[in-house]
């Protein structure tokens, strides 16, 4: 559906789903099960691939757009933001940047249909320190062989594309540096990806109906078609894809601050209703404070967040200021979780069971200081950046 909306069209679209996707959020999370059927409303809408042009079947959307339709729809249900985080400012956003045409035409029609590429990075050596990976793509006929293991990967099992981050080696074992290699495992559609195997899936506190899998690569053939060149080349190609991780950390923050928004909203409505000493909870300046504390912070963060997301194209970068970043990202993620915090504190006994659906926000927005940068390693890189240093936890960091 090709919809040409302005950012208040966006949002009143992103509400109306939003609307449908709340009552359904507790039942991913108890049953462990990816929302399918949103993602089928989300395609049916035009949001999975927003971003992507129109000549691919997109709508051209703005990050500004895009950080609109995150926000509402983090509102109702986390698991389904991250899906459109991850559909049009995750992985996707260094293919659409650094990808060939055949390769855009390749993974566009997955993402508008309901898919969206896993970005595989982590290993279990290799968290923050991303650089020390060992998984290697070596030289072999016509394309490469990647071999290793990648861990706590969003959506393994159920995404069929995959941006791989290995070591390149030529075909002496020499290393030539760090690529991105896509994957496309889908048998249906003649891509059968053989020696990739999803292995294994982590038990997590939060945002339970996405999987976190382990992915394992034995001999597996990626043809050069498949190699994602950035401009460096492979040798400080490593710099150039991680900076889609910029889009990705506006994402993740904007999902973040949607969620205390969220909250905020269930808070208030709790704080007119309740009653306790004869009186409204609204009634109690302490409480009152706490409101608007909430509300100072989520719109600070939405300020950085919408800021972080404007930047994008300046300097001719396809992806949002690093700086911006990595400051929206670890705003938001911190405040998301005292924001969520507090307003499950203001429902008492009641936020802390399961008739609410506070006792899930807090579990599910307690990841966002850890997961696509941790609290810390952002807060090295922003001093990096402005202290204009360059250290191995500056530039090799995830
Ligand atoms: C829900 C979830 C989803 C994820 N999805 C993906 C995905 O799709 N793809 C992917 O590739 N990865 C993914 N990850 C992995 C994520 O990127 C890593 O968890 C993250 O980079 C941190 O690595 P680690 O967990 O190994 O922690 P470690 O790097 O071992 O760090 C442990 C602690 O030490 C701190 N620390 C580390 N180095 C420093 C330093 N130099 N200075 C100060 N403190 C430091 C960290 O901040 C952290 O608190 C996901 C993680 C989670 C939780």
């Amino acid at each position: 559906m090709n919809i040409a909306a302005s950012c208040t069209e966006y949002r009143a679209i992103a509400k109306d789903l939003a609307a449908r996707f709340a009552p359904r959020a507790a039942k991913w999370d108890r049953t462990r099960s990816y929302c399918w059927e949103n993602v089928t409303e989300l395609a049916d809408a035009g949001i999975m691939g927003m971003t992507l042009p129109t000549d691919l079947g997109g709508q051209g959307a703005s990050w500004l757009d895009t950080v609109v339709v995150v926000e509402e729809i983090a509102k109702a249900c986390t698991l389904t933001a991250r899906i459109v985080v991850e559909a049009n400012m995750g992985g996707i956003s260094a293919i659409m940047a650094y990808g060939t045409q055949a390769q855009k035409e390749l993974v566009a029609p997955y993402v508008l249909a309901g898919d969206k590429p896993a970005i595989c990075i982590t290993e279990p050596q290799a968290g923050s320190a991303a650089t020390q990976m060992t998984t290697t793509a070596r030289r072999n006929d016509g394309g490469y062989l990647l071999n290793g293991t990648k861990h706590w990967i969003t959506g393994g099992g159920v995404s069929k594309l995959h941006l791989v981050f290995a070591r390149v080696l030529d075909e002496t074992g020499a290393e030539l540096g760090i690529g991105g290699f896509i994957l496309c495992h889908d048998p249906d559609a003649g891509h059968d990806a053989q020696g990739f195997e999803v292995v294994g899936r982590e038990r997590t506190m939060g945002l339970c109906g996405m999987p976190e899998a382990t992915l394992a690569f034995r001999d597996v053939f990626i043809a050069d078609d498949f190699v994602l060149q950035p401009p460096s080349g492979f040798k400080h190609g490593f710099a150039d894809l991680m900076n889609a991780y910029n889009s990705q950390r506006v994402g993740a923050g904007t999902i973040a601050m949607g969620v205390a928004a969220g909250a905020m909203e269930h808070a208030k409505r709790y704080l007119q209703e309740r009653e306790q000493f004869g009186r409204p909870l609204a009634e109690f300046q302490g409480l009152q404070w706490m409101l608007a504390d909430m509300d100072t912070s989520v719109h600070a963060a939405r300020l950085m967040l919408q800021e972080a997301a404007h930047s994008r194209g300046a300097n001719g970068s396809p992806f949002p200021d690093i700086t911006m970043a990595a400051r929206a990202k670890l705003f938001a993620s911190e405040m998301a979780i005292k924001v969520v915090n507090d307003a499950l504190q203001i429902f008492g006994a009641r936020g802390y069971g399961g008739e609410e659906p506070l006792e899930r926000m807090y579990r599910d927005v307690r990841m966002f200081t850890i997961g696509g940068g941790t609290a810390q390693i952002l807060r090295t890189q922003l001093a990096g950046s402005l202290l204009e240093m360059r250290t191995p936890q500056t530039r090799g960091a995830n």
